[in-house]
C-alpha cells in the first residue's frame, strides 16, 4: 500500500546521502562480474544463466552453502580488487557515501588462501573505488562462527596485523546455531584489547539468547536482531542503550529467517525506539539493493519521508568512524536533506 507515488519516493531514497552498515563483500558479486572470473581463471563454457543458477537456494543451511560457492571463485589478489571496485561503483550510483564491509577472512583461511596478498587486492580495489567515486569504506573482518573460537582468533589476528589499513571492526557471522556467542569470550575480549571495534550477527536464526550473547561479548552493533521482539527486557535494554541493529528485510525474508514479510519486526523496532539502520546484507545474492530496501519499508510498513530521512542519519550515526570523519558526514547530511 503505498503511500507516495513511486517514482516521487525512488528519487527521494535514491538522492538521500546514505551509509551501508552490513553489507558482505562476497554476497555483493554481481552474476556478470562471476563469469567474468570465471572466465579469467579459464573456465570457459559458462553462460551467465549457468553463473545465476549458483545463486539460487531455498532456505538459510542453502545460502550459506551457495555463499560458499560463489566465494570459491575468488582467487587472487585481483579478483578481490575487482569485486571491491565493483561494489565502490554501484554503492556511489545509489548515493551511498560510506559503506563498512565484511570481508569473510575466516573462509579465505578455510581455503588456506594468502591472505595477506588478498588483502593488497582488497586495499588496491578500495583505494581506487574511493579515487574514481568518492566513496568511502571501512573493513569489517568476519569469522565464522560453526569454525570455532580457535580459528576466529586467526581471522582476529589478521584484522589486528591491518587494524592501521582501514580495518576497524571483528565480527562473527554463520550459523548461530552451531556456534553460540559465549564461545567467542576470549576473542572478543582481545579484539577490544587492540581497539577494534565489535560487532555480531545475532538473532537471525537463533532466538533473544543469542542477541544477549552479543551484548555480553560487548558487541556495538547487532547484525539483524530479528528474534529480539520475543523478548520485552531484551527490547527495552536495546531501546535505552540505543544499540543499532543493522537491519536487512529482504535478506530475512530469502533466506527464510522470516517467513513473510508482515511479520517483519522493523517497523514495531522502531516505534518502540531501537536504534535502526538499513542494509542489504548481500545485495547480490539476495537480488536487492540499498535502495529497494529503504522503498520496501517505505511501502509496506509507512515509513514516511522524515522517518526515511532518519534512518538514513542513523546509518552515519551507528558507523564506526572516527568522531571527526562522523561530524563531517553528519554536516553533509544535514546540508543534503533538511528536515522534511
Ligand atoms: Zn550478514
Amino acid at each position: 500500500m503505498p503511500t507516495v507515488p513511486e517514482r516521487r519516493s525512488n528519487t527521494f531514497i535514491r538522492s538521500l546521502p546514505k551509509a551501508e552498515l552490513h553489507l558482505h563483500l562476497e554476497g555483493s558479486i554481481e552474476p556478470a562480474t562471476l563469469l567474468e572470473l570465471r572466465q579469467r581463471h579459464g573456465m570457459d563454457g559458462a553462460t551467465l544463466e549457468d553463473v545465476e543458477r549458483l545463486y539460487n537456494y531455498s532456505d538459510f543451511t542453502g545460502f550459506l552453502t551457495a555463499f560458499k560457492d560463489v566465494t570459491g571463485h575468488l582467487r587472487s589478489p585481483e579478483d578481490y580488487e575487482l569485486i571491491t571496485y565493483r561494489l565502490m561503483q554501484r554503492l556511489r550510483s545509489e548515493n551511498v557515501l560510506h559503506a563498512e564491509v565484511f570481508v569473510s577472512v575466516g573462509v579465505c583461511l578455510w581455503r588456506k588462501q594468502n591472505f595477506p596478498a588478498i588483502f593488497e587486492g582488497l586495499e588496491r580495489g578500495r583505494q581506487r573505488g574511493e579515487k574514481d567515486f568518492g566513496t568511502s569504506l571501512l573493513w569489517t573482518f568476519d569469522a565464522v562462527r560453526q569454525f570455532g573460537a580457535e580459528k576466529a582468533d586467526k581471522v582476529l589476528d589478521l584484522a589486528i596485523q591491518f587494524s592501521d589499513r582501514n580495518v576497524v571492526a571483528f565480527g562473527i557471522g554463520g550459523d548461530e546455531r552451531q556456534g553460540p556467542p559465549e564461545l567467542f569470550k576470549d576473542v572478543y575480549a582481545r579484539a577490544a584489547g587492540h581497539g577494534l571495534h565489535l560487532t555480531a550477527h545475532a538473532g537471525e536464526s537463533a532466538g533473544p539468547e543469542s542477541i544477549w550473547g552479543a551484548l555480553n561479548l560487548k558487541a556495538e552493533r547487532i547484525g539483524h536482531g530479528l528474534t529480539a521482539g520475543q523478548d520485552p527486557e531484551l527490547m527495552e535494554e536495546l531501546a535505552r542503550r540505543q544499540v543499532p541493529i543493522d537491519i536487512c528485510v529482504t535478506s530475512n525474508l530469502k533466506t527464510g529467517c522470516c517467513p513473510d514479510l508482515a511479520q517483519h519486526p522493523v517497523r514495531r523496532y522502531f516505534d518502540e525506539g531501537l536504534m535502526l539502520t538499513l542494509a542489504t546484507d548481500d545485495p547480490a545474492m539476495f537480488r536487492t539493493s540499498l535502495v529497494d530496501e529503504y522503498r520496501l519499508v517505505q511501502e509496506t510498513f509507512g515509513f514516511s519521508d522524515e522517518h526515511v530521512r532518519e534512518l538514513a542519519r542513523n546509518s552515519f550515526e551507528a558507523s564506526f568512524l572516527t568522531a571527526e570523519k562522523k561530524v563531517e558526514f553528519l554536516n553533509l547530511f544535514d546540508a543534503a536533506a533538511p528536515r522534511v
